[in-house]
């Protein structure tokens, strides 16, 4: 018997625990960062979620960030249901993923070839392998706090002191898997100068977060993603922009039309699903001839390419051309953010926010961090009680102090109101 007063996110939660490890299908859903109960979603509208006790919260986490044109748009829902209606699957090309790739080649000029695959995981293990392929080198840089999915050779964490090779995050991982996947911190020119200097010949790609959206946000210098392209270029290894959060989040031409810096290949994921399970990864023909049924690395997928998936995908980005989309979004964010930070200061509570395009971070301190050692360092109890404030008052925050946040364009000016205005009561709570 369940208690009665328990909740129906409480039933299913426990009800969940028993067939699916730890109630999730994600590990952060689980809601341990923040404590509590996570809440099961029934339904999604607009800016808004609804969970399974029909409370209704404004959503600023999209899914974790593909809902940019918001939940269950009519275009998007039209464009889905009628490639259903035409079947599910084929396993042989189509006329609308020529006409998606074609679209992707059009708004993001880097990318002269594309692949389509199901996951921003997928994307990115193929483009590395790409990578090591193309140049016949094994070794590979990342940097701490960027995600690039769970593949084996990017669960990594920092060695012990700069420029050891990188210990597997993960169980499951051994440590041979690893081993040429050397960890630099983000935003550290120094350190990827000694490393290029040392290895340069071995390296075969650096995969970075243009604009990092796994670490809560943090904004890469000029100079580090200059200094980046450079190297990579004087030593022949491929730089892969890993675009799966900022393409089409951050502006229309992801990332890297802010920094104006052309990556020899970048991965998309989130947004160019619209919430399908749609990602890819291209770039440089040259190096995309290197694939499989051309060249010598092997990649496939049953699903890839998925005719709904594509139809989605391109109803949403279809939204996302209209003009001035992008612009709105942006100013709507900003302010936002402004909001935010104002609440926080008439309060006298440490915590700042910045943001880029539609992605923002809220992060408990007093400063916008710039590194992973700064992100770590901000107050996570505080952000925690802050988190269960908005939660209370309807306002749905990405239940980590470490993730970044996204606004849709159906959040429009009166929803974002309503939160600095939960903001300000949340404020006045964890103050007291
Ligand atoms: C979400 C994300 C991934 C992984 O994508 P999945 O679809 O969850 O596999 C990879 N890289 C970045 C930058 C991401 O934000």
């Amino acid at each position: 018997m369940t208690h009665p007063r328990m909740g129906r996110n409480e039933e299913l939660f426990a009800r969940a625990q028993r067939c699916i490890p730890g109630g999730v299908n994600s590990p952060v859903r689980a809601f341990r960062s923040v404590g509590g109960t996570p809440r099961f979603i029934a339904r999604a509208q607009g800016p808004y979620i609804w969970d399974a006790d029909g409370r209704r919260y404004i959503d600023l986490v999209g899914s974790w960030g593909p809902m940019i044109v918001g939940h269950a748009h009519p275009a998007v829902l039209e464009a889905v249901n009628r490639a259903a209606r035409d079947g599910l699957s084929f396993g042989a090309p189509t006329e609308a993923e020529v006409e998606f790739a074609e679209r992707l080649l059009r708004m993001l000029p880097s990318i002269e070839q594309v692949r389509l695959v199901s996951s921003g995981t997928e994307a990115t293990m193929s483009a590395i392998r790409l990578a090591r392929g193309a140049t016949g080198r094994a070794k590979l840089i990342k940097f701490e706090g960027c995600y690039h999915g769970h593949a084996d050779a990017l669960l990594v964490k920092a060695g012990s002191g700069a420029l050891t090779f990188g210990n597997p995050s993960s169980a499951g991982v051994p440590p041979e898997t690893t081993q040429h996947t050397i960890v630099l911190d983000y935003n550290d020119c120094e350190q990827l100068k000694d490393a290029f200097d040392r290895m340069g010949a071995h390296i075969a790609c650096v995969i970075v977060e243009p604009i990092a959206g796994n670490m809560n946000l943090v904004r890469a210098s000029e100079e580090f993603l200059q200094t980046m392209r450079q190297l990579c270029s004087r030593h022949g290894a491929l730089l892969i922009f890993d675009e799966v959060m900022t393409g089409f989040r951050v502006a229309r031409g992801g990332a890297q039309s802010l920094y104006a810096i052309v990556p020899d290949l970048t991965t998309l994921g989130k947004v160019i699903g619209g919430g399908m399970p749609l990602a890819a990864f291209g770039g440089r023909r040259d190096v995309m001839a290197q694939l499989a049924p051309l060249g010598p690395v092997y990649q496939a997928g049953t699903l890839s390419g998925n005719p709904v998936a594509v139809a989605c995908g391109r109803a949403t980005l279809e939204l996302v051309e209209q003009p001035g989309f992008y612009e709105t979004l942006a100013a709507r964010t900003q302010s936002l953010v402004n909001g935010l930070v104002q609440e926080a200061k008439e309060h006298r509570q440490a915590f700042t926010a910045d943001s880029v395009g539609s992605m923002f971070g809220l992060y408990s301190s007093l400063q916008v961090p710039r590194s992973f050692a700064q992100v770590m360092a901000c107050d996570k109890e505080r952000f925690n009680r802050f988190f269960h404030a908005m939660l209370e008052r309807g306002v749905y925050l990405a239940p980590s102090a470490f993730e970044a946040g996204f606004v849709s364009i159906q959040h429009d000016e009166a929803v974002l109101a309503q939160v600095v205005q939960a903001a300000h009561e949340a404020f006045s709570e964890i103050s007291r």
